[in-house]
């Protein structure tokens, strides 16, 4: 068993030990951390087809009343 081979953003190495065969310790070798920004992918993508669904929503509204109001007229 080593050092866990990880770098923090400031390049200093992890302090924990590593899996018995891995280069990673449990906390880094852990997929959980990775899970985080597919959750904020998938949040903003539902955010995204929202805004899109409203805008869809305006043209159509503005549609159908320019609609009506063609054919109120006629
Ligand atoms: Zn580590």
């Amino acid at each position: 068993m080593g050092r866990c081979l990880h770098l923090d953003k400031h390049g200093r190495p992890c302090t924990r030990e590593a899996e018995p065969d891995a280069d990673l310790c449990a906390v880094h070798g852990n997929p959980l951390p990775a899970r985080q920004p597919l959750t904020a992918a998938v949040v903003r993508k539902i955010i995204f087809r929202l805004a899109a669904a409203i805008l869809l929503l305006t043209f159509l509204v503005q549609g159908y009343l320019f609609l009506k109001a063609v054919l109120g007229m006629g």
